[in-house]
C-alpha cells in the first residue's frame, strides 16, 4: 500500500471504540483502477478539494490501492436477522471504514469502500462487488438524496480491472461511499446476544453522542430511533420504492436508507409488488414494509434491554414504545401522502381520499410516480382504464383545493427506474458510461421535467426481478 496525496480531513472515533467492535482491515489492492465517477457537491461538503478528484490518483484512493493519511481502515462486526432468521456474526464482508470526516456543515460522516477485498467477516464470499450493483447505488442513492429522503450517498465509484465471478465474469467495481454512520441495529444484535456489556454500552453512548445527543439514556434513545424510521419509511412509501431487503442488519440507527441491494420502484402500482428474487414469501413486499419496520424496532428494543437495571419494567416500557410505531407511521404516511395531493390543511377525509386513489391506482396498474405526477394535468386521467371512477376521485379531490406548488416539490417527475438501470449497467459492462450519466442527471434533478425518462416501461421493457446480484 502506498500513502496517499489526497487529503480527506479524517477525524475517527469508531477506531477509538472497544477492539471487539471491529478489525483493522487494509482494503486489497486491485490492478487498475479507472474512475467512473465522482461527486463533487458531496466531497466539497467533506472538505475534500475537488480538484484531487478529477487525478489518476483519485481511483488509487477509492479502489483501496492508496490510502490517504488520517485513515485507519477496519472492518465492523454486526450480527442481525435476516428474512426473520436469526445470524449470531455478520459484519462487513467486502466492506472497509476508511475513517470520518466532520463535513462543513458540521455532521459527522462515515467513508466506507464497498467491495474492497476479504475480511473476517466475509463467510464464503469473496470481498468484491461488480459493476452493477456499484452504478444501482450510485444512481438509487443519489436519487433518493434528491427526494429528500435521509440516504447513505455515493462519493465516487471505481472499476477494478478485474473479474469478478457470479453466475457469469463479470467487471469488478468499488463504490465509494457516505453515511451519518453504518451503525445498524444489527450491531447492537451483536453485542446484546453476546452478552457484551462493555461494547453495549460504549456502542450506546457513541451512538446517543454522534447522532441522538437529545437522548438521554435508553429509552429516549428507542424512542427517537423509531419516530426517525418511522418517518423513513413513510418516504418510500411515498415513492412507491422497496427496499427489498429489511434485514436488521440493514436498518441504520441514524435513520438513513442503507443497503441498496434488490431495491426497486414500482412502475404501475400494487400494494404486494416484490422484486426481489430471493424474497420468496413477499416478507418485504411494498405494503409490509411499515410493519416490517416495528418488528424490526422490537429487535433493536430488545438488544437494549439489557442495559436498563430495571428489567421488568423496561420490558414494559419498550414494548409500549414499539407499538407507538404504527401510530407514529401513520401520521407521517399521512403527511406524505397529502403533500402529493397539495392537500395543505387536514382534513378528516384525508385518508379515504388517498387510499380510495391508491385502491383505484391498484385496479387499474397506474404508473405510481406518473400518476401523482401528472394528477394536475389531463396526463393523469390516462392512467386509468376506468376513466369515470377516476372523475369521480378527482372532483372530491379538487374540492380539497390542492395547491400546485406543494405537488411539485412531492412528486418527483423522474425516478430511477428499473429497465433504466439495467440499460445502464449493460452499457456499463461495454464500457459506455454516457448512459449512468445521462440518468444520474435526470434523477439528482427529479423535479425538472425529462419526457423519455419519465416514461413508465412498455410490457417488453418491465423488471419484474431484481437480484442482490452482488
Ligand atoms: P446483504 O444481504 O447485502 O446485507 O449482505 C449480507 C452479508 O453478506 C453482509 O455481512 C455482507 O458483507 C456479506 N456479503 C455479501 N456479499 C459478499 C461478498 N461478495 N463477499 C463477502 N461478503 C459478502
Ligand atoms: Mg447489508
Ligand atoms: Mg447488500
Amino acid at each position: 500500500w502506498h500513502g496517499s496525496r489526497m487529503h480527506i480531513p479524517f477525524d475517527n472515533t469508531y477506531a477509538q471504540l472497544p477492539a471487539q467492535m471491529y478489525t483493522a482491515q487494509l482494503p486489497t489492492p486491485v490492478n487498475a483502477p479507472q474512475m467512473i465517477a465522482y461527486n463533487a457537491d458531496l466531497a466539497a461538503i467533506l472538505g475534500i478539494d475537488p480538484a484531487d478528484l478529477d487525478t489518476p490518483e483519485a481511483a488509487q484512493v477509492f479502489a483501496g490501492n492508496h490510502i490517504p493519511d488520517g485513515a485507519v481502515p477496519l472492518s465492523q462486526v454486526y450480527a442481525g436477522h435476516q428474512f426473520g432468521n436469526w445470524n449470531p456474526q455478520l459484519g462487513d464482508g467486502r466492506a472497509v471504514l476508511l475513517g470520518e470526516v466532520v463535513g462543513t456543515d458540521g455532521i459527522r460522516r462515515d467513508i466506507q469502500l464497498k467491495g474492497s477485498g476479504p475480511t473476517p467477516y466475509s463467510r464464503q464470499g469473496d470481498g468484491r462487488a461488480w459493476l452493477g450493483p456499484v452504478i444501482r447505488e450510485y444512481l438509487v442513492s443519489e436519487a433518493m438524496h434528491a427526494m429528500g429522503v435521509p440516504t447513505t450517498r455515493a462519493l465516487a465509484a471505481v472499476t477494478t480491472g478485474e473479474d469478478v465471478y457470479r453466475e457469469e465474469v463479470f467487471p469488478g467495481a468499488v463504490i465509494a461511499r457516505v453515511a451519518q454512520s453504518y451503525i445498524r441495529v444489527g450491531t447492537f444484535q451483536y453485542f446484546a446476544s453476546r452478552g457484551d456489556m462493555t461494547a453495549l454500552h460504549a456502542l450506546t453512548d457513541h451512538v446517543i453522542a454522534r447522532h441522538y445527543p437529545q437522548a438521554n439514556g435508553p429509552a429516549e434513545l428507542l424512542d427517537l430511533v423509531i419516530a426517525r424510521y418511522a418517518g423513513l419509511i413513510a418516504k418510500w412509501m411515498g415513492l412507491g420504492f422497496i427496499h427489498g431487503v429489511m434485514n436488521t442488519d440493514n436498518v441504520s440507527i441514524a435513520g438513513e436508507t442503507i443497503d441498496y441491494g434488490p431495491c426497486a420502484f414500482i412502475d404501475g402500482f400494487h400494494p404486494d409488488s416484490v422484486f426481489s428474487a430471493i424474497d420468496q414469501f413477499g416478507r418485504y413486499a411494498y405494503s409490509n414494509q411499515p410493519g416490517i419496520g416495528a418488528w424490526n424496532m422490537a429487535q433493536f428494543a430488545t438488544a437494549l434491554i439489557p442495559l436498563m437495571p430495571e428489567r421488568e419494567a423496561a420490558i414494559t416500557d419498550f414494548t409500549a414504545a414499539v407499538h407507538r410505531m404504527p401510530g407514529i407511521y401513520e401520521t407521517e404516511w399521512l403527511n406524505v401522502f397529502r403533500t402529493k395531493l397539495g392537500i395543505a390543511n387536514p382534513d378528516e377525509g384525508d385518508h379515504s381520499l388517498i387510499t380510495d386513489l391508491l385502491d383505484l391506482m391498484t385496479k387499474d396498474g397506474a404508473d405510481f410516480t406518473n400518476t401523482f405526477s401528472n394528477l394536475h394535468t389531463a396526463a393523469a386521467r390516462d392512467q386509468f382504464i376506468n376513466r369515470d371512477a377516476f372523475d369521480a376521485w378527482a372532483q372530491r379531490w379538487h374540492q380539497r383545493n390542492p395547491a400546485h406548488d406543494l405537488m411539485m416539490r412531492a412528486n418527483p417527475q423522474v425516478i430511477p427506474r428499473n429497465h433504466r438501470i439495467e440499460e445502464v449497467i449493460v452499457a456499463g459492462r461495454h464500457g459506455d458510461y454516457a448512459p449512468f450519466h445521462a440518468l444520474l442527471a435526470a434523477v439528482t434533478q427529479p423535479d425538472q421535467l425529462h419526457p423519455d425518462f419519465a416514461r413508465a416501461p412498455s410490457k417488453d421493457e418491465q423488471v419484474t426481478r431484481t437480484f442482490c446480484g452482488t
